[in-house]
């Protein structure tokens, strides 16, 4: 039987990868465009090391219109695009902005008009739940506002959210909470070339030794223990949530709608710190610091409207998040 093609942009990605074993493992048969500008080959290697398969790439970035109309050529039967390509660090989008204002939203801006040109109508964006803001009640639900974006990077996926609910398309935006972990393999994961400036790969790099130590950013929160508090949804729940949102969107006549990816429950910084000492057997060297700029105090989700509409459940534990996170970053 024929397989049916998705384009995922920005496939080589930390959780554009993942998503690729999904769909594969569903018999979908992923195309990938990426500039490998923030990540590696070895991603792309790496699922087609687990699928073993070979998975049809194309090296462009997605903000030339050429190129993707030439894609669109070549592959005449995309039925569905999981539009990833995009910059992703929120410190970056504050000192360059423009930078982030060009490729984020010049890419979808890219992306919506060859899709109508070439009848392609179905769409799934990966938003973030910082288009939120600082949400009033918690666990945030998707019927709450956005609020003014803590940073460029929260701008542009609140533009493109309402950028995509303005086109004739059907369209799902997935708002990630915060994405941890590996593939139990350990073959693909999170290969951002920068520095990382999350918190779980800087506590593996401590871990390492490729640091000698971490600051925790603020202990004056209003939170349990004073550090501010996050939802860590494990990187194969939330891949998995891709492939829900895309067997959704092929057999919806009309849709428009966005989903929070999160497990629904808050941890610390400072519990996030201390687990993964105690499942790994290590000691992390940490300080207090001072608040990091633009940091919420606290978010995690209100995951029911995924779970009633698409029965998507996270199932993934905690545990193995920080335990395939610490052996991605020792086999690195
Ligand atoms: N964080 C920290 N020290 C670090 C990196 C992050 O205390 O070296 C905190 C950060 O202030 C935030 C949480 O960890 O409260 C998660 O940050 P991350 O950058 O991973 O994700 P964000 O929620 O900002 O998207």
């Amino acid at each position: 039987m024929k397989k049916t093609d998705i384009l995922v942009t920005g496939g080589a990605g930390y959780i554009g990868s993942h998503t690729l074993v999904e769909l594969h493992n569903s018999g979908y048969r992923p195309i990938i465009v990426d500039n490998l500008s923030n990540t590696s080959l070895e991603n792309i290697k790496g699922a087609e090391n687990i699928i073993k398969n070979k998975i049809t790439f194309y090296e462009f970035d997605c903000t030339d219109e050429d190129q993707m109309n030439e894609l669109f050529e070549l592959e005449n039967n995309i039925e569905a695009v999981i539009h990833f390509a995009a910059f992703k660090a929120v410190e970056e989008s504050v000192r360059e902005p423009k930078k982030y204002y060009d490729n984020n939203i010049g890419s979808l801006e890219v992306l919506l008009k060859i899709m109508k040109k070439y009848d392609v109508n179905n769409i799934i964006f990966s938003s973030s739940c910082t288009v939120y803001g600082s949400p009033d009640i918690l666990p945030v639900s998707e019927s709450a506002p956005f609020k003014k974006a803590e940073s460029p990077y929260g701008e542009t996926k609140q533009l493109c959210e309402k950028l995509i609910d303005e086109v004739d398309l059907n369209s799902i935006s997935l708002r990630y909470f915060n994405p941890v972990g590996s593939h139990d393999t350990c073959l693909i994961g999170d290969c951002s070339a920068d520095k990382p400036n999350n918190l779980v790969p800087i506590i593996c790099e401590v871990a390492g030794g490729k640091r000698n130590t971490m600051q925790i950013f603020g202990n004056d929160y209003k939170t349990i223990d004073g550090t501010c508090v996050r939802d860590y949804i494990h990187v194969v729940d939330l891949a998995k949530a891709h492939l829900a949102a895309l067997n959704h969107i092929l057999d919806s006549k009309k849709i428009k709608t966005a989903y929070n990816i999160g497990v629904g429950k808050g941890v610390s910084v400072q519990e996030v710190i201390d687990f993964f000492e105690k499942i790994n057997d290590l000691k992390i060297s940490y300080k207090i610091g001072p608040r990091r700029a633009g940091d919420v105090e606290e978010i995690y989700s209100d995951n029911t409207k995924i779970n009633n509409e698409l029965n998507w459940f996270p199932v993934m534990s905690f545990e193995s998040a920080l335990k395939t996170a610490w052996i991605w970053e020792k086999n690195k």
